[in-house]
């Protein structure tokens, strides 16, 4: 029984899970909220999409969760979205063409930190994304200028009266920048100097359907990071892939939409906007880490897979298959957010152990049992057997991460900012 007295600190600093409210779907977000059936504490909104949102806004924020604002300036920057109406709406867009770096140089346009800053005053959040661009490694141009921005943003909130307004740094790249050390340590150390909360991580190729290789390599790359000392999020990264860097400590947070921005392709920006994910009910299936159309859960069904592949948790869909589709919104939310929390409420030394033994190998036991199902539709079938194969490879390539030791490094926790005004003074934030 010597063993027993070999115990650990505790060490459980908690993992943050931020939604972001997206383009649609925020009125069933409402509903999920009067109906007790929210259990996010931390939101993400759009600039673009503030207007409609300012209610829900309100509600969350009265309700203690913490707001943070995107003022979404990378789009602005891009061809296939700066003029779009939800974005043409905002002080700081350019009805012409896409912003330029050359637009902000040194004695150039501040006018846009201090609209992001007024629009965020204004709008009552507790945090704001700086207005950053999207840095790909031969494309750097826009490095200096969003350092720059991001600085004149804490000197605009400052000004105008929103000193308590944090600012959080997003690094908007690519893979390739994260895994150039000498550019991605170079972008640690301009960072790391700037008035700023926490970072984080929108990264082109990285998300939901990351491979296993990709997921491991993105966890390897981010771990330089850590030297900038700063609470890591990463965003638009939903599934078991974005999971697991939070499980293997790369990062404290992150931040996706329901059934939309679970993964980030900055050639999409190249493209007209998609309708979203609001359209068509899908369901997210846990056991397969993807979603499904109610018709093609159908063929699952009729081909037994009803008790497998149907919501069990009687508080989150009383009714089973039904009320995941009458209700796959708060379905989703209530599934990730039990991830999530089980994550948390781990010791760090051991959430790795525990995402791959109790959430990626009971799914991946779930989805050999799809994989041998006689689904009729040979589309469903395919889908169902690259799930597993997706899994499997993912579980095979994080179980020799884990393999190689307790990583040296992992991200600070981010410090939660929402609450009510006095329980906030006694927190002293
Ligand atoms: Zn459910």
């Amino acid at each position: 029984m010597a063993a027993t007295l070999h115990v650990l600190r505790p060490q459980t600093p908690p993992l943050a899970g931020f939604l972001r409210l997206g383009h649609t779907g925020h009125r069933k977000l409402a509903d999920l909220h009067a109906a007790g059936r929210f259990p996010f504490k931390r939101i993400v909104v759009d600039a673009a999409h503030f207007g409609e949102q300012r209610d829900l806004v309100k509600t969350l924020k009265a309700a203690g969760c913490e707001i943070v604002l995107d003022p979404n300036a990378a789009e602005m920057a891009t061809a296939g979205r700066y003029g779009s109406s939800s974005l043409q709406k905002l002080a700081w867009s350019n009805p012409d063409r896409p912003w330029e770096p050359s637009d902000f140089g040194r004695h150039r346009n501040h006018d846009l930190a201090r609209a992001v800053a007024l629009f965020a005053i204004e709008a009552g959040v507790h945090a704001v994304l700086a207005p950053t661009h999207l840095i790909e490694a031969g494309a750097t141009a826009w490095r200096a200028v969003d350092l720059r921005l991001c600085e004149a943003l804490r000197h605009e909130l400052d000004q105008a009266g929103g000193r308590e307004i944090e600012i959080d740094y997003q690094l908007i790249t690519t893979a390739a920048v994260l895994k150039d050390a000498k550019l991605r340590d170079g972008l640690a150390a301009d960072i790391a100097d700037l008035p700023i909360a926490n970072v984080w991580l929108r990264v082109s190729g990285f998300g939901a359907t990351a491979t296993g290789a990709g997921t491991r390599t993105f966890v390897e790359s981010v771990r330089p990071l850590h030297v900038m000392e700063r609470a890591l999020i990463v965003d638009m990264a939903g599934g078991f892939a974005g999971l697991a860097t939070m499980a293997h400590g790369a990062v404290a947070g992150i931040s996706h939409g329901v059934g939309q921005k679970e993964s980030f392709k900055a050639s999409d920006w190249n493209k007209p906007p998609s309708g979203g994910g609001g359209a068509g009910a899908r369901t997210y299936v846990p056991e397969l880490d993807r979603y499904f159309k109610e018709d093609q859960m159908a063929a699952i069904y009729a081909a037994r897979g009803r008790s497998r592949f149907s919501c069990n948790d009687g508080s989150c869909c009383p009714l089973g298959a039904e009320d995941m589709f009458e209700n796959a919104h708060g379905h989703f939310i209530r599934q990730r957010h039990l991830q999530i929390e089980d994550m948390s409420g781990t010791p760090e030394t051991r959430r790795s152990e525990q995402f791959l033994l109790k959430h990626l190998d009971p799914a991946i036991r779930s989805a050999r049992f799809g994989a041998k199902l006689k689904i009729e539709d040979q589309k469903v079938a395919d889908a169902v057997n690259a799930a597993k194969v997706r899994m499997i490879r993912l579980r095979d390539a994080l179980a020799d991460l884990d393999s190689k030791g307790q990583p040296a490094t992992r991200s600070p926790a981010t410090i939660f900012r929402g609450g009510t005004k006095g329980i906030s003074a006694v927190l002293g934030r």
